[in-house]
């Protein structure tokens, strides 16, 4: 204890010498379950124990409730680095984003305060790391045989062998002769394992090789009692395994039953010696499994099982690589003499679907995915056994390290400094009693976008583009098979949880008319997106491109006639898609090439379904509005737009949505510069004197007849005249 406060009051006074900082080891890997950790108790923990990640555990804390704040790779580590969620520091998906380097980190924050930096292994944020004096990186995803490094003078180089090895090499060869001794050390030492496509070691091909693991309880889901979205994703073990790339079979597959598009690319990258080794191991058990396919002996439960053992099994040898490595890290801390004056902590990017649900991969709010596992020993700080009861998140690791370090924690940080758990074990009063978690979205796996927040018992997600509620009560139902938001029982706590939610976005400034997000899992909006890609492509000539919503799209259906009639001269190009709001005509023009193109005028219409979908208040869909011009703008600098007033929606002036477009169009008429935006109203083409909308130009009171869509192309193409002439 008196240590304890002896830390204590040294931090308070900032004033630890080099000799007093503590280093920091942060053990890092990639889709690491709960489940596949023995400290945490699973039905796994006796067939494939972490006897090196449990002495963690044991030597130091183990939090049960970590969670992520984005179920996926980049997300999650963007959010360690900065301390904030996905929609502050940018990098909300592994598909398109690309992490900003220049804003602040705690790599950078530990520097300023005289720690070393390095990172090894993988880095998976697209740009290169910065805030580091030492890095080598795995490029993207890396390889599990014979994985290339980038070098920090941009090179690649090759090392022969199996990545969670080598990964491990390059940690232990910084701490023994790269590093100044004179300095206190940050070392992230992340690896790639157990990410897909699970390829193990090969002194691992045995393990478990007679063994029939067990599954999950929910391994046949049949996602009755929640959203049909649960049903739609496709990374079921049944259905979304790939007979090479996951399962590992060689060829083509014998049997419908199998994706067969991406072969084993990992086998691609071995030396013949690890080819004869790793046919060796598989061969005959394949060969007898090609055998029983053909002749019929398996049917869909019988070969869901397979899958399912194959996908664990080698999971699990991933694992057992990753364990041995921590363990030759912990024993090199020892051997050194630096365990005393190091943390060391282990944690994965998010948690993992070990057959849950039926599923494999991740991102997803249900526990699995949510969840990462956090271990941390610090001698003298955290008692050895600890099980602390906080909730804590991926966001608090910066600030955590960053207050251990002694170093000034930035205001805009979102997380919370974990000292005082760390140190009391008990959780603060004034700690946080729920989680925020947002998703969203990417084309991989068709996991819709949603956000949500977790409470101790409680965990209520949103799905936005279906405006769908889910709640669970986790205390009776902890395996989330059955959605209660519309069960009359949970009333009081759906309302609980719809104001908590409410809170958290607010105290996180979540404003999703200003987040670029994309609708890749709807299959039509994925469909047209790709091709208004290789039309934006293939035009030679574009003066005018109409952007908005289903409003927009409909020049291409009631309005087709108006269309050819006054804009074909233009050599217009139409981006309207139904139903979008202003974030994703964001991110449609993020990821546009407008910029080849560079129209003179863009005919801009977006927000009404702002406000018809989610009803936010006028100032956010603004805000939206005047995030896509400026998207628009970083794309082709000189186009003229003509922003439309949101047209008149509902039956009369009384209307409340009609309310809100109108407050929309006061504000959005002020975004008007005098120089590249130029507003317009054309609302009064469509209203009747009264106020009420005739059905012959608006049937209902939303869309517009081919009629509306005629007086609307005259008005229309006036005011691009005006804009091209000037
Ligand atoms: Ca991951």
């Amino acid at each position: 204890m008196c240590r304890f406060v002896l830390f204590l009051i040294v931090v308070s006074c900032g004033l630890l010498s080099a000799a007093e900082k503590p280093n920091i080891v942060f053990l890092f890997s990639d889709d690491h379950a709960l489940a596949a950790i023995s400290a945490y108790g699973s039905h796994l923990k006796d067939a494939a124990p972490t006897p090196n990640l449990d002495r963690i555990a044991k030597e130091g804390a183990l939090f049960r409730r970590s969670y992520c704040t984005n179920s996926i790779c980049g997300p999650s580590r963007a959010s360690i680095l900065t301390g904030k969620h996905s929609h502050k520091n940018g990098f909300l998906d592994n598909e398109m984003c690309e992490f900003d380097g220049s804003q602040a980190t705690f790599p950078k924050g530990l520097q300023a305060v005289g720690y070393e930096t390095a990172i090894v292994g993988k880095w998976h944020l697209a740009s290169k790391p910065t805030g580091f004096d030492y890095w080598e990186i795995l490029p993207g995803q890396g390889s599990y045989y014979n994985p290339d490094f980038v070098q920090m003078d941009g090179t690649s180089k090759r090392f022969e062998g199996y990545c969670t090895d080598i990964v491990t090499d390059k940690a232990l060869e910084w701490l023994k002769t790269k590093r100044s001794k004179d300095k206190p050390f940050l070392l992230m030492c992340q690896h790639k394992a157990p990410h897909r496509n699970w390829m193990p070691a090969a002194r691992h091909y045995g393990l478990f090789k007679d063994a029939d693991l067990p599954e999950p309880a929910t391994l046949f889901d049949n996602y009755e009692g929640r959203s049909k979205l649960v049903a739609g994703q496709q990374m079921s073990v049944a259905e979304d395994f790939h007979w090479g790339h996951d399962l590992l079979l060689h060829g083509k597959p014998v049997d419908p039953r199998f994706l067969g598009g991406i072969p084993n690319g990992e086998y691609q990258r071995m030396t013949e010696a690890q080819k004869a080794e790793f046919d060796a191991a598989y061969g005959p058990e394949n060969e007898k499994f090609i055998a029983d396919l053909k002749a019929g002996k398996l049917d869909d439960v019988a070969l869901t099982k397979w899958k399912y053992q194959r996908y664990i099994k080698n999971y699990l040898r991933c694992v057992r690589a990753v364990d041995e490595n921590v363990g030759r890290v912990l024993a090199y801390l020892d051997e050194a003499g630096l365990s005393e004056n190091t943390i060391v902590i282990y944690s994965s990017d998010q948690g993992f679907y070990l057959g849950e649900h039926g599923w494999y991969d991740k991102r997803w709010m249900f526990e699995e995915s949510l969840s990462m596992p956090f271990l941390i020993r610090w001698p003298g700080v955290v008692r050895p056994g600890g099980r602390p009861e906080a909730m804590i998140q991926n966001i608090d690791y910066a600030p955590t390290f960053l207050a251990a370090a002694g170093a000034p924690v930035p205001e805009d940080i979102q997380g919370r400094n974990l000292l005082p758990v760390l140190q009391s074990e008990a959780t603060p009063e004034d700690w946080r009693k729920s989680i925020y978690y947002a998703y969203y979205g990417e084309n991989t796996h068709r996991v819709p976008m949603h956000d949500g927040v977790r409470t101790e018992r409680h965990k209520l997600m949103f799905f936005p583009n279906s405006r769908e509620w889910q709640l669970f009560d986790l205390d009776k139902d902890p395996q989330e098979m059955k959605s209660v938001h519309d069960d009359p029982a949970y009333s009081t706590v759906m309302s609980e949880m719809m104001r908590e939610y409410v809170k958290l976005r607010d105290d996180y400034d979540v404003v999703n008319s200003v987040i670029p997000t994309q609708r890749m899992a709807e299959d039509w909006w994925r469909e047209r997106f790709q091709q208004k890609q290789k039309q934006t492509r293939d035009v030679k000539e574009c003066r005018v491109v109409f952007l908005g919503d289903s409003i927009t799209q409909g020049w291409e259906g009631p309005g087709k006639e108006a269309w050819e009639a006054n804009f074909a001269g233009y050599h217009p190009l139409n981006l309207g898609f139904s139903g979008d709001r202003t974030e994703h005509l964001q991110w449609r023009l993020k990821y546009s090439e407008l910029d080849r193109v560079k129209p003179k005028v863009a005919v801009l219409l977006i927000g009404t379904n702002n406000t018809g979908h989610l009803q936010r208040p006028a100032e956010e869909t603004v805000a939206g509005i005047q995030a896509v011009i400026a998207e628009l703008h970083a794309k082709s600098p000189e186009t003229k737009v003509i922003l439309q007033s949101v047209l008149p929606r509902g039956p009369n002036a009384e209307d409340p949505l009609r309310k809100l477009n109108d407050s929309i169009n006061v504000l959005a008429a002020k975004l008007a510069d005098g120089k590249l935006i130029r507003h317009v109203d054309y609302s009064g083409l469509f209203l009747n004197a009264d106020g009420t909308l005739p059905k012959e130009l608006m049937p209902d009171l939303l869309h517009l007849s081919p009629a509306a869509y005629q007086k609307w192309a005259e008005a229309l193409k006036g005011d691009i005249e005006k804009s091209l002439a000037e």
